[in-house]
């Protein structure tokens, strides 16, 4: 019997990295998972490998600053499946300056950095909560799952002022979500991860200069592999976490316990 047998899960983000661990451990879980991404071919091969292993899940376009993406993806969930029991608002975009700490000073963040990583990040959870909450509705309630980062929580020299503030932004709508939902039924619960091996953070950590300093701060001394997230988010969406709201999980080796 697995963890969240004949749920039927929505995915953002899940063509790689974190959202695409998720993809297959709540597929192996006995979900039945709807995912979607902006990029298509490697959702469809995330898709294709799923089915060999016998999987049931389905993958569909998704740009999350874009309503009716999310009105599309939502309403395949419900023909497809009959109903939707979760929701996780997993993909995000950080900017970087490219091969060096990863952030970017102050003075050189433009307008347009600020508005793409607020559309994606805070915008993208936003549309994708609105999109899923009459679905989650009609199936009795559910769960929603937003991915945010010790960068929701904390500041730090290594990361830049829009990516924080996209990810506390999550932090809060997550509380506001679950205060305003939670007689229907419906839970929110936000993950901040750390550290964690993905395409995201590759080229910062592609600098053994820069990975020696980042990993310093890191009490357990290594990044995480994905799937000890997808452990976090798969508790959140499952039963196992029905009296779970509001809550923030932390997955990060330590780092904002010091
Ligand atoms: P990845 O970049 O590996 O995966 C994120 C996925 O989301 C990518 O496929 C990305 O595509 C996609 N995406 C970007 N923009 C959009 C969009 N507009 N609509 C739909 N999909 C989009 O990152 P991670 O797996 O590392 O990140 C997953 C989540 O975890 C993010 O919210 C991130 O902020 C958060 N996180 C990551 C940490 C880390 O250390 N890796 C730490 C803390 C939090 P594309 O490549 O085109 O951008």
């Amino acid at each position: 019997m697995g963890r969240v047998d004949g749920k039927v899960v929505l995915i953002s983000g899940g063509a790689r990295g974190m959202g695409a661990e998720e993809v297959g451990l709540f597929a192996r879980e006995g979900a039945r998972v709807v995912f979607g991404d902006i990029l298509d071919d490697l959702g469809q091969q995330v898709e294709t490998e799923q089915r060999a292993l016998g999987h049931d899940v389905a993958y569909a376009h998704l740009d999350v600053t874009s309503e009716a993406d999310w009105q599309s993806i939502v309403a395949l969930a419900e023909e497809r499946y009959g109903l939707l029991d979760a929701l996780v608002n997993n993909a995000g975009i950080s900017i970087s300056a490219g091969g060096g700490a990863g952030n970017i000073a102050m003075e050189d963040t433009s307008v347009d950095d600020w508005d793409r990583v607020m559309d994606i990040n805070s915008k993208g959870v936003f549309l994708g909560t609105k999109a899923a909450i009459p679905a989650l509705r009609r199936a009795g309630g559910g769960s929603i799952v937003n991915i945010s980062s010790i960068a929701g929580m904390t500041g730090a020299w290594s990361r830049s002022h829009p990516y924080n503030a996209s990810k506390g932004a999550v932090r809060l709508f997550t509380k506001a979500t679950a205060i305003q939902h939670a007689a229907e039924g419906i839970r929110a619960n936000s993950v901040h991860p750390g550290p964690i091996m993905t395409p995201m953070s590759e080229s910062t950590y592609a600098d053994p200069e820069v990975a020696a300093q980042r990993l310093a701060l890191v009490p357990l001394g290594r990044r995480a592999h994905p799937i000890e997230v997808a452990y976090g988010v798969l508790y959140l969406a499952s039963d196992e976490a029905s009296f779970v709201t509001g809550a923030e999980l932390v997955i990060d080796g330590g780092c904002i316990a010091q």
